[in-house]
């Protein structure tokens, strides 16, 4: 054989890369061989279309893989274009060509994080990861003479004449043995290869084949990308497989988002919305992102520039032919192609849940059950920002019918002398619904949210008001439930409650801010209330926080009494005969309008012994 060349300087540092390993996902060298046969096919075919001398059958063309063990060896084998000794010396030797000339750009720039490489194809040399030597034989159309090109890397590579009938490449990587960390063996298996190609490979266009143990050829991609299809011509059933397949998902998703955009940026993406939450998906582990292809060829899994945290539950793929391939992540989520696809896509995605919102309430409301709490997040996260963008895809339960509304239902709903969009906290649907203060809100005839879930006030404190309308807790600070007549007969029985009102207060003033008549009960006694600010739901949730002994954040306290209910007037009895009894009264009260509201007691065998002692009392 001829004596061995060196490659260039920068090819030469490409191929340290390759050989040294520094890039952990070795899995892809098959991907860029396979995708340089495809293009050789796809270079052969355009050229019979150029020169009538050239007479082939497109459906001819194919890539052969084969894994020989005993050797060590994988082959490629195309029958396209081929390569001549020039082509080898100038495409093999040197790094003139697309993936691989992005490499080079990010050298001159000086880009140091080179862990990323491969996807971006690095191309031919990515065979040196996994191969100790590489030999290529070629034969080009229309030539007479076959050539091999033969490389172990660092001594640079040798070409000479070889024998190849047929016009194509071969390729063939001698497998670098085990070393500690690194199990090169697992590419000889055949299964690897196999499942390598159906990851990696599946949307190549022409076949790519396999020797079945039979002897038979199998082919092992799919060759069409669904999501290159015209939509009319994709069936659900045919999404809905796609989507299990790919994304490993046991049920249909929610909605299926197929999308084809042409202008200044073009791309195909297909998305999926999932109808349950995967096992992981509120934890660290998870993470989002699309896949992302250029032509078909697949460039990497999950892109997480292309969604926003708030809609990070949405699975599926982008395929642009205008994406920059750079090798730099960085570079990557500056790419301002791949900015506007995402805004295109969070827009489309929006539309889509609306869609499903009022054409498949059901589907919806279990899409919501999974990801709501999502939604929510991001409406928290960004301080507001995404209102526009989430705040009608939000649901709450009510007192309407108990289900989930809109707050646009909600707002439709609204009386004419309605201003603010109420709401409570509470455990469950039941419990808000039977908390004092719901009753007579809903009498008026009054809609209530009901939040159930830990982050809904921080929600509503975060967004503020829908349509103009704030929202208004029913248990905090004051509510404007009353005419006129209300008002003035609770103002006459609150002063003729003055005593007991200012001694209750007196023996509650560790514990509450005032002790008042209520404008919001109906039927019961007692309840209590916070003061704008810091509401019981929020001390709730905050004391569960690790620091939460240091910031001691307590909602300030109200205690209400009923004006219509006969308590106050046994209270008044009490304080002007029994005042004794004034003290152990006050704390029941206080502890079981705490027990009401879902808060702890302080003491619950002084209350149980209180209790106790009260009914002892009873004539
Ligand atoms: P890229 O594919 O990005 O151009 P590569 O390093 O993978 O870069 O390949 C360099 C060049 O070598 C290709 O552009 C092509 O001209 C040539 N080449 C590689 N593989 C084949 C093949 N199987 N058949 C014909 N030409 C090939």
């Amino acid at each position: 054989m001829a004596a061995n060349k060196p490659f260039k300087a920068e090819s030469q540092r490409l191929l340290d890369l390759m050989i040294n390993s520094i890039y952990t996902n070795k899995d892809i060298f098959l991907r860029e061989l396979i995708s340089n046969a495809s293009d050789a096919c796809d270079k052969l075919y355009f050229a019979s279309l150029e020169d009538e001398s050239i007479q082939i059958d497109r459906t001819q063309l194919h890539i052969e893989v084969s894994v020989d063990k005993e050797a060590r060896t994988i082959t490629i084998k195309d029958n396209g274009i081929g390569m001549d000794l020039s082509d080898m010396e100038d495409n093999l030797g040197t790094i003139a060509k697309s993936g691989s000339l992005a490499f080079k750009q990010a050298l001159e720039k000086g880009v140091e994080d080179v862990d990323i490489i491969g996807q971006f194809g690095v191309g031919f040399y990515s065979a040196f990861m996994v191969s100790d030597k590489v030999t290529v034989i070629s034969k080009k159309i229309n030539a007479n003479q076959a050539f091999i090109f033969e490389s172990s890397g660092v001594d640079g590579y040798v070409v000479d004449e070889a024998d190849k009938e047929d016009v194509g490449t071969i390729i063939t990587c001698h497998i670098k043995e085990n070393i500690e960390d690194e199990d090169y063996d697992r590419f000889l298996e055949e299964y690897t290869i196999r499942s390598l190609i159906k990851q990696y490979s599946d949307y190549i266009r022409y076949p790519i084949k396999m020797k079945k143990e039979e002897g038979e050829m199998e082919t092992l991609n799919s060759m069409i990308p669904l999501w290159k299809r015209s939509k009319s011509d994709v069936t659900m059933d045919e999404y809905h497989s796609f989507y299990k397949d790919k994304f490993y998902d046991f049920e249909d998703p929610a909605k299926v988002i197929h999308m084809n955009v042409e202008g200044t940026l073009s791309f195909t993406s297909l998305l999926f919305i999932p109808k349950k939450a995967p096992f992981n998906f509120y934890s660290n582990e998870f993470e989002k992102g699309l896949q992302l292809y250029s032509k078909g060829v697949f460039i990497m899994d999950k892109a997480k520039d292309l969604l926003g945290d708030h809609f990070r539950f949405v699975r599926g793929l982008v395929d642009s032919p205008d994406l920059n391939l750079n090798i730099s992540r960085e570079i990557l989520q500056q790419d301002r192609q791949l900015k506007s696809i995402a805004q295109r896509l969070e827009k489309k995605i929006k539309s889509e849940l609306i869609s499903l919102l009022t054409s498949d309430r059901e589907t919806y409301e279990t899409f919501y059950t999974a990801f709501g709490n999502q939604l929510k997040y991001g409406l928290y996260q960004s301080y507001g920002m995404n209102k526009e963008l989430l705040i009608d895809l939000i649901l709450f339960y009510s007192s309407y019918e108990k289900k989930f509304v809109t707050l646009a239902e909600y707002v439709a709903r609204m009386k004419d002398d309605q201003k603010e969009i109420y709401f409570v906290s509470a455990k469950s649907v039941d419990q808000a619904d039977r908390l004092p203060a719901s009753e007579r809100v809903k009498d008026k005839g009054f809609e209530i949210l009901y939040l159930v879930d830990d982050i809904d006030e921080f929600v509503l404190q975060m967004v503020r008001d829908y349509q103009d309308k704030p929202f208004k807790s029913i248990n905090q600070g004051d509510l404007d439930l009353n005419d006129e007549n209300e008002k003035e007969a609770i103002k006459d029985a609150t002063e003729k409650s003055k005593d007991v009102l200012e001694a209750l207060k007196e023996k509650l003033k560790d514990k509450v801010e005032d002790v008042r008549l209520s404008t919001r009960l109906k039927t019961h006694p007692v309840c209590l209330v916070s003061t704008d600010g810091v509401s019981f739901e929020m001390e709730k949730v905050l004391s569960q926080m690790p620091d939460a002994k240091d910031q001691n954040i307590k909602a300030k306290r109200i205690l209400e009494l009923n004006p219509e209910h006969p308590l106050l007037q046994t209270l008044n009895r009490l304080n002007e005969s029994q005042s004794e009894l004034l003290d152990d009264v006050a704390s029941v009260l206080y502890d079981q309008a705490c027990l009401i509201e879902g808060l702890p007691i302080e003491d619950p065998v002084g209350f149980a012994l209180k209790l106790s002692n009260l009914l002892t009392q009873v004539h």
